[in-house]
């Protein structure tokens, strides 16, 4: 089940926390894979590691890194063409790049709030727009979309990512309505608080006051959101679309 062979995706964000665990997830299923992000030597570097990753695995298929900035709309409009022209089709589309800049609305800078929405939610927009024309062609496709807990609830601090990602899942819906007749689907998954670089480097009675609010007392994995994302882009998952997958252990439970 779940198997992507013969797939191709383009991840955003490739090569960080979630990212590269949603990257491993979708090649440990078969796909092959356009790497995305702004840091060329990072980039690098992943793409190596998965290439030797796949020969592990005995997929024998070579990845590619296209580097991208997303805070710069000509470079986003060319990525999802450079994608199609390397790997000869896009099956899978992931948004998952996104950055914070958070402060209290009283104290916001009107940077901080352009940046966010403009790396996090208009990069989204262009690269959908641009899938969904070769994916309307074949009539098939699967866009899936990281999103946030706090999309939903809200958070202090975060007036513009949590209005960025409620965005996303909104942009979503309509896009969904959109494609459903012609076999694509666009959905979300919604991370609670995931262990990565930056969860890591909090201070212990900081993680354990995170914790305490969610049920499953710990932080989630990226191995945790890069299943949930495989699943979303799985030709199972067809008849799902729409939907906001939330992956939080419990954390907040939406119906
Ligand atoms: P991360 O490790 O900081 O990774 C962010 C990724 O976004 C990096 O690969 C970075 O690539 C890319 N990126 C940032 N600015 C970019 C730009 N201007 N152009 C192109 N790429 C850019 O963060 P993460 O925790 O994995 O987060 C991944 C996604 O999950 C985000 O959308 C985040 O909002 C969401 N999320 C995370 C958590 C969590 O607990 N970690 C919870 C909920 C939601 P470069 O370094 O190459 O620029």
């Amino acid at each position: 089940m779940f198997d992507l062979t013969g797939m191709t995706a383009l991840v955003t964000g490739a090569s960080g926390g979630i990212g590269s665990a949603i990257a491993r997830s979708l090649a440990a299923q078969g796909a092959r894979l356009a790497l995305s992000g702004s840091n060329g030597d990072k980039l690098r570097a992943f793409r190596e590691e998965m290439d030797e990753h796949s020969l592990h695995l005995k997929h024998g298929v070579d990845h590619v890194a296209i580097k991208c900035n997303l805070a710069d709309p000509d470079d986003v409009e060319k990525l999802v063409p450079a994608a199609v022209d390397t790997l000869g089709k896009i099956d899978i589309l992931v948004n998952n790049a996104g950055i914070t800049r958070d402060n209290l609305a009283m104290r916001m800078k009107d940077e901080e709030w352009s940046d966010v929405i403009r790396i996090n939610l208009e990069a989204a927009f262009r690269l959908m727009r641009a899938a969904a024309r070769p994916m309307m062609k074949v009539r098939f496709g699967r866009i899936v979309t990281i999103t946030s807990v706090v999309g939903a609830t809200g958070n202090p601090g975060q007036m513009n990512y949590a209005a960025a990602k409620g965005g996303l899942t909104a942009m979503s819906k309509s896009l969904a309505q959109e494609l459903a007749s012609r076999g694509i689907t666009v959905n979300c998954v919604a991370p609670g608080f995931i262990r990565t670089a930056m969860t890591e480097v909090l201070p212990d009675a900081q993680k354990d006051a995170l914790n305490a609010r969610i049920p499953m007392g710990r932080m989630g994995e990226g191995a945790d959101i890069g299943a949930a994302v495989a699943y979303l882009a799985s030709r199972e998952a067809g008849y799902v679309t729409g939907q906001t997958l939330h992956v939080n252990g419990g954390m907040a439970m939406m119906s």
